[in-house]
């Protein structure tokens, strides 16, 4: 069965469809079935693969409000054992037709439940946001990756996010567990990166992945191109990081 992974916070540009596209792709690449969810209705994801939009037959709306099994909507990608779920704008009323709904917080989980046996990791890229959507990916989650930005204000709007998964295991989700932080977009040349990274390694010791994700041109231009970096440019820097993280994954997961 797969073990499924909320790659999730709040804020907006920290790095969550870049990580959760390569982590995929690099799960792939290690040999693992591996099922990305595009829960973001701004599709970064799924454009990110290389989806047209326009041409989907269906998306992930589909899937959580008409119950549309997920094997009738999913696309192959152009990594081998990658499987993408994808989102449109359509998800964004999901959202708010999801408020009347019963069980509005576990129909992901649901979902889900029918492709579970199909892969060994389950991804799903979250909105920035703490809603229902978010909601619902923790719920359906065995656990957490919280990427994080080497910037400023990386630790603002942590607490909260904590308390929410926190909250969701203690309701409706026992078996939820924090994987990890991961620092993203660092760059060496700061002081401000450095600061950073030895600031949220105090605070969350422990549990912070080994692997820190620098800023990396090619790892930037990739999604314009339809491609995770593992067939953009597999031998660049930001490869070969995404393949380190992937496997402290495996690893954390055992
Ligand atoms: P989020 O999904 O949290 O909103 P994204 O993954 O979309 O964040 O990243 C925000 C922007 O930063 C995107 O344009 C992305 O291409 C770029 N980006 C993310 N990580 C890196 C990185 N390590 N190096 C260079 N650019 C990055
Ligand atoms: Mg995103």
């Amino acid at each position: 069965m797969a073990h499924i992974i909320a790659v999730t916070n709040q804020k907006g540009g920290v790095g969550k469809t870049t990580t959760a596209v390569n982590l995929s792709a690099c799960l792939a690449v290690a040999g693992k079935r591996t099922l990305l969810i595009d829960l973001d209705p701004q599709g970064n994801a799924t454009s990110g693969l290389g989806i047209d939009k326009e041409r989907l037959e269906g998306n992930l709306y589909d899937c959580i409000i008409e119950k549309v099994p997920m094997t009738e909507v999913l696309q192959k990608t152009a990594v081998k054992k990658l499987h993408i779920v994808p989102a449109t704008m359509d998800l964004a009323g999901a959202a708010v037709e999801l408020v009347n709904m019963e069980g509005r917080e576990t129909v992901l989980r649901q979902v889900i439940q029918s492709i579970r046996d199909m892969y060994e990791f389950v991804v799903i890229d979250c909105p920035p946001s703490l809603g229902l959507l978010t909601i619902n990916a923790l719920v359906a989650s065995d656990s957490v990756i919280i990427p994080v930005q080497c910037e400023f204000y990386a630790l603002e709007g942590l607490a909260q996010l904590m308390q929410t998964v926190e909250m969701v295991r203690d309701s409706m989700n026992k078996s939820l567990r924090l994987l990890g932080l991961v620092l993203t977009m660092f760059d060496g040349r700061t002081n401000l990166s450095i600061q950073v990274t030895e600031e949220v390694k105090k605070y969350f010791s422990g549990q912070v992945f080994n692997t820190i994700i620098p800023r990396n041109v090619r790892l930037g231009e990739a999604p314009s191109h339809g491609e995770p970096i593992t067939t953009y440019d597999p031998h660049s820097r930001g490869a070969e990081v995404y393949k380190k993280l992937a496997r402290e994954v495996i690893d954390r997961v055992g």
